[in-house]
C-alpha cells in the first residue's frame, strides 16, 4: 500500500494543469507536505492507516497566490476612504504610520491579515511592509507561505534610517530565512518616486547578484507617470529599465496608464505585472490593461493590495473583479475569462514568484498548498460550469479548508494556528487608539 499522510476526497478537482478542466471521481493524496498522488476515488478510499478528509460539494484547487499585500495595514481598514491616492497617503496614511509603526503594530496587523488571507483561500502572499522581520515571525508561526519584500525608501522610518539601512536590515533578514521552506525575502523598493536613482541602481545590482525577487509599485496612477516625465523626462517604466531593474525577477505592481510602447518594454524584459483591481478602482487610480498584456505574452498575477485601500483581502473577490473590469475595459465579454482569472491567481502567481516548479497547480511533486471551496449553497445552483461558479458566483466566504505544505491552516471554516478571539480583541484595542488619532488629522 502506498505511504500517505492524508487523502482528500473532493466532489470536484480543479488541478489547473495540464488543461482547463474539472475532474470528478478523483482524490488527492498528500505526503510530507507534497502532493503525492491523484487517484481514482474508489482506490483512494481503500487506502488504510491514513487520515481521510471528505469534502462534499467542495472544489479542491491550488491555494490562491496573492501577489501584493501590506499585511500590517489591515489595522487601517476603513481608516481613510474615498480619497485620491496622494491625499490618502500624504494626509492620512503616512502621518499615521509615522506615529504608530512599531513591532507591536506590525505583529497585530500582520496576524489579523494572515487570518483573513487564510480564511479567504490565500496560501501564499507577497507582502511589503516595515518591520518585515516581525511579519516573517507571524508568517512562520501561522504556517502561511510568503515572499516578504522588505521596503526600501529614502526617508527615515521607525524601521530604518535611510535606504542603506533598509537594505542592510533586509539582507540580514534574507540571510536568516535562507533555508526556510515557506518564507523568501526579496527587495521592495517602494516606487520610482520614493527611491532615488542611485538606490534603484544599487537594488538592481544586489538583486541580480543574489538572484532575489524585486517588487515595486509602478504606474499606479496617470499622475505618477506625468510627474515622472516632468522630473526625469522618462516614464516610470523607462526609468526602471534604465536603472537595470526591469527583468524576470521584477514584479511591477498596478501598471495602469500603459501605452503600447510600455507593454512592449515589459514584454521584452520578461517582467511580471501584478494587477490589483479593487485597490485601483477604489482609489480611482486607473485600470491595468490585463488582456492586452496577456495577449502580448506578459505574465499577469493578482494582488489585493493592503486592506487600507481595498478594503478586503479576499482573493476570490479580487479575481472576480479582475474578470469583470477586464471585460469592461476591453469592451469585450471574452476578455479575462473565468479560467484566465483562475490562472492569474494560481499558475501566474507562482510564475511571478519564480516558483512555478512547486506552486500554482495540483500536480504530483508540488507543495500541498490547496483550498477547498464549498459550492453547496443555493447561490451556486444549478452548476453548469465550475470555473464560472468559482469566479462569478462566489462571495469569497466559501473557503472551508486551506492547506499549506499539507498542513490544514483552516479546517471546516476554522482557523487552526491563530486565535480568532484574541485577534478580535487586539484589533478592538487598535481601533480605539487609531480612531482617536484619526480625529486629530481632520481638525
Ligand atoms: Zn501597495
Amino acid at each position: 500500500m502506498p505511504d500517505f499522510d492524508t487523502v482528500l476526497h473532493p466532489d470536484f478537482l480543479v488541478p489547473m494543469v495540464p488543461k482547463r478542466e474539472v475532474i470528478t471521481g478523483h482524490s488527492v493524496a498528500v505526503k510530507a507536505g507534497q502532493i503525492a498522488a491523484i487517484l481514482p476515488r474508489a482506490q483512494a478510499q481503500s487506502v488504510v492507516g491514513v487520515e481521510h478528509v471528505e469534502l462534499p460539494h467542495c472544489a479542491l484547487m491550488p491555494g490562491l497566490i496573492n501577489l501584493h499585500c501590506h499585511a500590517a495595514m489591515s489595522l487601517l481598514r476603513g481608516y481613510a476612504d474615498d480619497l485620491s491616492l496622494m491625499t490618502w497617503l500624504q494626509q492620512y496614511i503616512w502621518p499615521t504610520e509615522r506615529h504608530f509603526i512599531s513591532r507591536e503594530f506590525v505583529r497585530d496587523g500582520s496576524e489579523l491579515a494572515i487570518a483573513d488571507l487564510l480564511m479567504g483561500g490565500t496560501t501564499t502572499v507577497a507582502d511589503q511592509y516595515f518591520f518585515p522581520e516581525v511579519t516573517a515571525e507571524a508568517v512562520d508561526q501561522s504556517g502561511l507561505r510568503a515572499l516578504l519584500t522588505f521596503p526600501v525608501i529614502d526617508v527615515e522610518t521607525a524601521w530604518a534610517r535611510d535606504a542603506e539601512a533598509c537594505i542592510n536590515r533586509g539582507l540580514a533578514l534574507r540571510d536568516q530565512y535562507r533555508d526556510h521552506d515557506r518564507i523568501e525575502v526579496g527587495f521592495g523598493p517602494h516606487s520610482t518616486y520614493m527611491v532615488s536613482e542611485q538606490t534603484l541602481s544599487r537594488v538592481a545590482m544586489l538583486a541580480e547578484e543574489l538572484d532575489a525577487p524585486v517588487q515595486i509599485h509602478l504606474h499606479e496612477t496617470r499622475e505618477e507617470v506625468l510627474a515622472s516625465v516632468e522630473r526625469s523626462g522618462m516614464r516610470p517604466i523607462d526609468f526602471l529599465e534604465q536603472r537595470g531593474l526591469l527583468g524576470p525577477r521584477t514584479q511591477c505592481v498596478h501598471m495602469t496608464a500603459l501605452g503600447e510602447q510600455d507593454i512592449e518594454t515589459i514584454a521584452t524584459h520578461g517582467a511580471h505585472v501584478v494587477h490589483c483591481p479593487r485597490s485601483n478602482l477604489k482609489l480611482g487610480a486607473g485600470i491595468c490593461p490585463v488582456q492586452k498584456l496577456i495577449d502580448r505574452g506578459v505574465n499577469v498575477a493578482i494582488g489585493t493590495d493592503g486592506a487600507a485601500s481595498n478594503n478586503r483581502l479576499n482573493m476570490l473577490g479580487e479575481l472576480q473583479t479582475a474578470s469583470l473590469i477586464g471585460k469592461t475595459q476591453h469592451g469585450d465579454p471574452k476578455a479575462v475569462d473565468a479560467w484566465t482569472a483562475l490562472e492569474m491567481a494560481t499558475l501566474h502567481g507562482a510564475r511571478a514568484l519564480g516558483q512555478a516548479d512547486r506552486l500554482g497547480s495540483i500536480e504530483v511533486g508540488k507543495a500541498a498548498d490547496m483550498i477547498a471551496v464549498d459550492l453547496a449553497g443555493i447561490q451556486h445552483l444549478p452548476r453548469y460550469d465550475l470555473a464560472s461558479s468559482l469566479v462569478y458566483a462566489t462571495s469569497g466566504s466559501e473557503v472551508r479548508w486551506s492547506w499549506v505544505a499539507g498542513k490544514p491552516l483552516v479546517s471546516e471554516g476554522k482557523l487552526q494556528t491563530l486565535d480568532y478571539t484574541d485577534l478580535t480583541a487586539r484589533a478592538g484595542r487598535w481601533s480605539e487608539q487609531l480612531g482617536a488619532f484619526r480625529q486629530t488629522l481632520e481638525l
